[in-house]
């Protein structure tokens, strides 16, 4: 009977520190990027919200393109990087605050991503990851936005990935002057790349909430990709 009971209390600490994993634990894809050296963008950047857009049903693709990560990691130059970034945007509005909507991808969550939106139109917006991986996949991107400090969203003409000529950079000008975007949300656009720019990250062309610390042929010659 007593070995029943201790069973049994067994069993219930199991149950209790299984439901309790997906809250507060880390997966087993963050405790490897963790283990492997990558920054936790909340440790970094402890103000910074956290909202990663692919764990969401409410993406680009409309449903869920991965589950095993909830935290946002970055190679330790990016998140230095984002760090500079966010005492930039301190000294310039210092209400705002960094939204990070996501950043490192592994290998595997990219397979993930891939696998999901196969054999659908959106499958040509993500990178195959048998192509050698984009620069999420070396920890050295991030897709940012700028909120306030409840974490509501400034509007920016669209949302984060968006995929369509409105969410281009390089016909901004040419979005104001036809209505497709306001000026506020030009100014918003503007403000964050001044604070990412100033880091040291570089924009990309058909995204105004991507950034990147190095061009992808760079990256793959000099730093590891996130191989697991
Ligand atoms: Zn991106």
């Amino acid at each position: 009977m007593n070995r029943l009971l201790a069973a049994l209390v067994l069993l219930a600490a199991a149950l209790t520190a299984h439901a309790a994993a997906p809250s507060g634990g880390l997966s087993s894809v963050e405790l490897r990027l963790s283990r492997a050296g990558y920054v936790d963008v909340a440790r970094a950047v402890p103000d910074a919200f956290v909202d990663l857009m692919y764990a969401r049903p409410d993406n680009f693709a409309g449903r869920v393109l991965y589950d095993s990560l909830r935290h946002a990691y970055l190679h330790p130059r990016a998140a230095e990087a984002l760090q500079r970034a966010r005492r930039e945007l301190r000294r310039r509005a210092p209400g705002l605050r960094l939204m990070v909507k996501d950043a490192a991808r592994p290998v595997s969550v990219q397979r993930a991503m891939f696998a999901a939106v196969r054999g659908t139109p959106k499958a040509r917006y993500v990178a195959n990851p048998a192509r050698g991986g984009g620069v999420h996949n070396f920890g050295l991107a991030v897709d940012v936005t700028l909120c306030d400090s409840l974490g509501r969203e400034l509007p920016m003409g669209t949302p984060v990935d968006h995929l369509g000529p409105e969410a281009h950079i390089t016909a901004e000008a040419e979005l104001l002057r036809r209505g497709a975007i306001s000026r506020a949300e030009l100014a918003n656009r503007r403000l964050l790349r001044a604070v990412m720019t100033a880091a040291g990250f570089r924009t990309i062309r058909r995204e105004w909430w991507h950034f990147e610390l190095e061009r992808r042929e760079r990256a793959a010659r000099l730093y590891p990709l996130i191989d697991f």
